[in-house]
């Protein structure tokens, strides 16, 4: 009855083949499929878990909160509560305003950026996935790019040639671009580290040299950390990588494991936002009180020791990685990561940017996915998505993956 028997393509495994798990449960770091099977879960619900499945006191927030009411489509104080412990992690977002997702968050800052400059086009990176709203459906990372649609169908080529995309980790590429175009350019969005082609970090002075370009041709810069805000670090990670950003998007983490997204900045931008300024948007479960509570709760949670645990695990992982792809041998395994996002690419490196990430043999990974599987642990459906951590894997659960991952190596080695 659903498309695909999904509602997110990704979902479907086409991009691996087989059937989908279809899940009953998800409790710490485990998730249980409706035949009882237990699964490592290794994907985090795309990041959003980084505390796991149904930390306790997230759902305790849920239930307090739901049972005052599930939504009241006018302001409340937990709104407001959230957004002052966002901003005092964010130092960009000196506002903000909250939706349902991360594609509506992205969607509403290029608005506002369009609206603050007067201007149309806004630049994107190759591989860079901003959500599926029409103008960023182009050249846009893993689940487009392993349905093997170039853009998508539906969207009018008018609104993507709004749209100009350069390539990741190349500024000279950027430069062109501005050099050609820069006086039309309202904004650059830019994931600080790529999460949506595998993990593709940032090269040193990549993302300084975005914001110089972007700023010198009076384009203001949108940092989308719907992926990578409060799971690398409590708050946003783009000052720490050189990006001055006007602009913020957030998302997955900070919902706690309920649809939230976010967009905030410079006040002077966001004010052009209504009721202030003449650029609309609006959303009837925007600040859900019930979200709000779950992503108070979830931010509470999150302390420096969360991100240490985070990195530990995220290090613990990538040395078993390495150890098991060298131990079975075969065609060489590329290892990415920030943290806790892992990029695992059945391709020699470097990895800087789609193409090389596209390099990435996904027939190995399929066979590598279904082996791991078969055997109870839970990656991500697609060669090109990011494998998350959740701090409530222990050491211990990643020593009993150990024999699943060797054979998932085997697996990816026979032709
Ligand atoms: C997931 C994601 C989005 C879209 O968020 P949704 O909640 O899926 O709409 C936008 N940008 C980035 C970087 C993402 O990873």
């Amino acid at each position: 009855m659903l498309v695909g028997g999904v509602d997110s393509p990704v979902r479907a495994f086409r991009s691996v083949g087989g059937s989908p798990v279809f899940f009953a449960r998800g409790t710490g770091a485990y998730l249980i499929d409706v035949d009882g099977r237990r699964y490592l879960d290794l994907v985090s619900s795309w990041g959003a878990n980084i505390l796991g499945n149904a930390p306790p006191g997230v759902v305790a927030a849920v239930r307090a909160a739901a049972v005052r009411g599930l939504t009241f489509g006018a302001p409340s104080p937990l709104e407001h509560e959230l957004a002052e412990e966002i901003r005092r992690a964010v130092p960009v977002a000196e506002r903000l305003r909250f939706v349902s997702s991360g594609t509506e968050a992205v969607m509403s800052a290029v608005r506002a950026a369009r609206g603050f400059t007067g201007r149309s086009k806004v630049v994107k990176f190759d591989g860079g996935y901003h959500g599926h709203s029409d103008g960023l459906l182009a050249r846009a990372g893993s689940g487009v790019a392993t349905a093997s649609l170039p853009d998508s169908a539906g969207v009018p080529s008018a609104v993507v040639g709004e749209t100009l995309v350069s390539r990741y980790n190349d500024p000279d590429s950027l430069a062109d671009l501005f050099e050609r175009q820069g006086s039309a350019v309202a904004a650059v969005v830019v994931e600080p580290v790529a999460g949506n082609m595998g993990v593709v970090l940032p090269q040193p002075g990549f993302l300084s040299a975005v914001s110089r370009l972007a700023h010198d041709h009076g384009a203001l810069v949108i940092a989308d950390e719907v992926i990578t805000g409060f799971r690398l670090r409590r708050g946003t990670v783009h000052e720490s990588l050189g990006l001055h950003a006007d602009l913020v998007t957030l998302g997955k983490v900070i919902g706690g494991g309920m649809p939230v997204g976010a967009y905030g900045g410079r006040r002077d931008v966001m004010e052009v936002v209504a009721p202030l300024g003449p650029v609309y948007q609006a959303g009837t479960l925007s600040g859900n009180p019930v979200a709000m509570a779950a992503g108070r709760a979830m931010l509470d949670r999150l302390t420096a020791s969360t991100y240490s645990t985070l990195e530990r695990l995220g290090a613990q992982l990538e040395a078993l990685l390495h150890r098991l792809s060298d131990e079975v041998g075969g065609a060489p395994v590329t290892l990415t990561r920030a943290g806790s996002m892992l990029g695992l690419f059945f391709a020699g490196g470097p990895i800087r940017d789609r193409q090389d990430a596209e390099r990435s043999d996904r027939n190995r990974y399929a066979r590598f996915f279904h082996a791991v599987l078969d055997r109870g642990v839970y990656l991500p459906p697609s060669a090109l998505e990011t494998t998350f951590l959740s701090a409530a894997i222990r050491p211990r659960d990643l020593q009993l993956a150990e024999s699943a991952l060797r054979a998932g190596f085997r697996a990816a080695r026979s032709a």
